[in-house]
């Protein structure tokens, strides 16, 4: 699992002393920012740009759960999110489909 994510077991113990390590913050950023997280290209992309790892890894997820919690996440992540430009893309990629 860890390989599939490109993450070694050592950088994965290390970002479960993260804040809200357990939490996935993907699937409720793309959902956030209007990506449906369960599409077949989302999937793809996501393992692709390794979007799941930089979620795992983000230094940022303290300020990330203020935001999903206070729901104005779609407003303020391009000023701190690790993935924004892949959000970007993938918003892009559903508006030109
Ligand atoms: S700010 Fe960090 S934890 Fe939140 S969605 Fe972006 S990469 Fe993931």
């Amino acid at each position: 699992m860890l390989n599939d994510i490109g993450m070694s077991p050592s950088e994965f113990d290390d970002a479960m002393h993260l804040p809200y390590a357990a939490e996935d913050f993907l699937t409720l950023a793309m959902l956030s920012v209007g990506i449906d997280p369960d599409d077949f290209h989302t999937l793809e992309f996501a393992h692709d740009h390794f979007m799941s790892r930089t979620c795992i890894t983000c230094p940022n997820r303290r300020r990330c759960h203020s935001h999903m919690q206070a729901f104005d996440f779609e407003s303020h992540y391009r000023d701190f999110c690790p993935n924004r430009d892949n959000f970007s893309k993938l918003l892009g990629k559903r508006c030109d489909a």
